[in-house]
């Protein structure tokens, strides 16, 4: 399970509504919490620096991914993720998302818009034998 605040995942929502002409993408910061479950604390917003079709596909500033992997040394959190918006698709991978994820630590935030519009968030992880994304159970603190 994860759980993330919903203050937090209101300013994902936000940022991915405001800018649906394409994929909005940043990290989820977290730690473990009790065993198997995992807290998201924090996000990092990135730009999306996927050279074209940023409407369907994404890629987060790696310049970012260092600062905060560098902020973060030495502390109990850390990169458990990453975010990205379909801004005209459902919250499941797509094929794309597929065949760019490698790393099966890391949970897969996708918000799924219509018009506009966030429809649904979902998270997901790569399975350990990277073929497919099984979904994980998502708890919204208030
Ligand atoms: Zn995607």
């Amino acid at each position: 399970m994860v759980t993330i605040g919903a203050d937090l995942l209101e300013a994902i929502k936000k940022a991915a509504s405001i800018d649906c002409a394409q994929e909005i993408c940043g990290l989820l910061v977290g730690h473990n919490s009790t065993p198997g479950s995992i807290s998201i604390t924090d996000i990092v917003s990135s730009r999306n620096i996927v050279s074209n079709l940023r409407e369907k596909q994404f890629e987060i500033d790696p310049t970012i991914r260092i600062r905060v992997e560098r902020r973060l040394r030495d502390q109990e959190s850390k990169i458990v993720g990453h975010y990205h918006s379909h801004p005209r698709g459902a919250a499941y991978p797509s094929k794309k998302d597929l065949e760019s994820a490698y790393e099966p630590d890391l949970l897969w935030m996708i918000i799924g818009m219509k018009a506009c519009k966030v429809e649904e968030v979902r998270i997901w992880r790569l399975n350990a034998e990277k073929i497919a994304f099984r979904p994980i159970q998502l708890c919204i603190l208030s």
